[in-house]
């Protein structure tokens, strides 16, 4: 591999390496991968075939060292369909990492047994660094970075506190836990989920409305899914269409309150916008109309006692799912880089969020559907595929990981070609 292949992609960052690093340490090779891909940097996944022998098998010289494995191990979850050597090195750096995790020790233990379980790549930020702070401190040429580090994850911290303070006594001063007791009360879970879309103290703003509108998203479910009847959730789901204070009075008294809540949280979200950039919070309601409309979708189904099959809910499942809804009022207080047709885009079902709301979905019914059938909820994903193919839930449950694992591929690839000038690479 001769520098001067890489296209322009690669070579701007490849540069601040040398050559001869690059043929020598799986470590780097593996590293800059993972970093090139993560930064939505395209580069080809040949190099990889480096690391196996004239018989096809993965050099066992690899396996000397357990740091160089585990770097091997985070690269190839960038990978893209079709790419079939990084397929195999994501099954060879796991099985070895497996086989020898039990002999480990200390940081590098708790290292490749976090990384098995989750790689970087599918990991929240904040808790990746905190994870990282033991590990860290091993080695001392990290003292420096290590305590600012820390300082940053602590300052921050005590702002994420505030906040979910503060969300929680608008929370309380709602009172759903007593007006509505038939929820599950999660306020603070919505919150720890929004800091996963953003952690950064300027979108502080921004992360109250969304976990106000999440946590109400919450409670809507709950009416639609075990406490009201098709009467009640007919009327409150044209009260969502008229989107309009005046019609509160139709509703029944425990719909009210959420009804009021949920228009409330958008009113302050266009007062606190301005009116140049209150388009955006018309998405953001356009966005919410649709996650209703599903929710009343698959409420019609269950109170008639119809099971679909996958083919029928999978459209609406991931509708219901609150990742597009949730996508565009993300947005909704995002700086001057959006424009209307950033939302325009958003509603055209672009492929990066179709695929990050298969993952969603997925995940979500692949680890809760009993809980959920508990719950008299309609059949999840895993009962509708068990039932269109006639298999046992164990066979479902690893198809559709396989689906989720195919959305992971094309998320990486829509987001590396969405990215800063990243055309697929060309260097081999
Ligand atoms: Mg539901």
């Amino acid at each position: 591999m001769r520098f001067k292949k890489f296209c322009n992609n690669c070579r701007r960052f490849m540069k601040v390496i040398t050559p001869n690093i690059m043929m020598t340490s799986t470590y780097i090779v593996a590293l800059l991968f993972r970093l090139l891909r993560q930064d939505g940097y395209y580069v080809s996944c040949n190099m990889f075939n480096k690391f196996k022998d004239n018989k096809g098998n993965f050099k066992r010289l690899l396996c000397n060292d357990v740091k160089r494995i585990l770097s091997l191990y985070e690269a190839p979850h960038f990978r893209v369909k079709g790419e079939d050597i990084l397929d195999e090195t994501l099954v060879f750096t796991t099985t070895h990492l497996e086989s020898v995790k039990s002999q480990l020790s200390g940081p590098l233990a708790a290292q490749v047994t976090h990384a098995l379980k989750q790689p970087i790549w599918k990991g929240l930020q904040r808790l990746e660094a905190r994870h990282y702070f033991p590990v860290y401190q091993e080695d001392a040429s990290h003292d420096k970075v290590l305590k600012f580090a820390k300082l940053d994850f602590n300052l921050l911290q005590k702002v994420h506190q505030k906040e979910l303070s503060d969300t929680a006594s608008w929370w309380k001063d709602l009172d759903f836990s007593k007006k509505l007791p038939f929820i599950r009360d999660r306020v603070v879970a919505c919150y720890f989920w929004i800091l996963g879309v953003y952690f950064e103290p300027q979108y502080c703003f921004a992360r109250r409305m969304l976990t106000k509108v999440i946590s109400i998203t919450s409670v809507i479910d709950y009416i639609y899914d075990v406490y009201g009847t098709i009467e009640e959730i007919d009327l409150f789901t044209e009260a969502i269409e008229r989107w309009d204070m005046s019609v509160v009075n139709k509703l029944p008294k425990y719909m009210k309150i959420s009804y009021q809540a949920l228009l409330d949280v958008y009113t302050e979200m266009e007062q606190n916008l301005g009116k140049e950039k209150s388009y955006r919070v018309q998405y953001a309601i356009e966005a919410m109309k649709n996650q209703v409309r599903a929710y009343h979708h698959e409420a019609k189904w269950f109170h008639q006692k119809y099971i679909p099959t996958m083919d029928e809910y999978m459209p609406l499942a991931l509708v219901t799912s609150g990742y597009a809804m949730l996508a565009t009022t993300s947005l909704v207080r995002i700086g001057e880089i959006l424009t209307k047709d950033s939302f325009k885009w958003l509603f055209s079902d672009p492929k990066i969020v179709t695929a990050s709301t298969v993952v969603c979905r997925l995940m979500n019914d692949i680890v809760s559907h009993k809980f959920e059938q508990k719950r008299g909820r309609i059949a999840s994903t895993v009962e509708c595929y068990m039932r269109q193919h006639n298999v046992t839930g164990e066979e479902a449950v690893h198809e559709l990981r396989k689906q989720v694992t195919d959305a992971w591929k094309d998320i990486t690839k829509s987001a590396s070609t969405q990215s800063k000038g990243s055309q697929p690479c060309t260097c081999h």
